[in-house]
């Protein structure tokens, strides 16, 4: 199955097995996305926000 990209319009393919919650890179632009599968089927891409980020600075 393959997803398009958000961020980019490229191809993302999504694993057959793919869970709600799994982290998929698209291969195009490197953005990753969190997996949602939605009621009527199918499978939705969140993108996956970082907050909080701490480099320990
Ligand atoms: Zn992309």
């Amino acid at each position: 199955m393959r997803v398009k990209c958000p961020e980019c319009d490229g191809d993302i393919p999504i694993p057959d097995d793919a869970v709600p919650g799994e982290i998929v890179p698209c291969p195009d632009c490197g953005s990753e996305f969190e997996v949602y599968l939605k009621d009527e089927g199918g499978v939705e891409l969140k993108p996956v926000e970082i907050e909080g980020e701490d480099w320990g600075e």
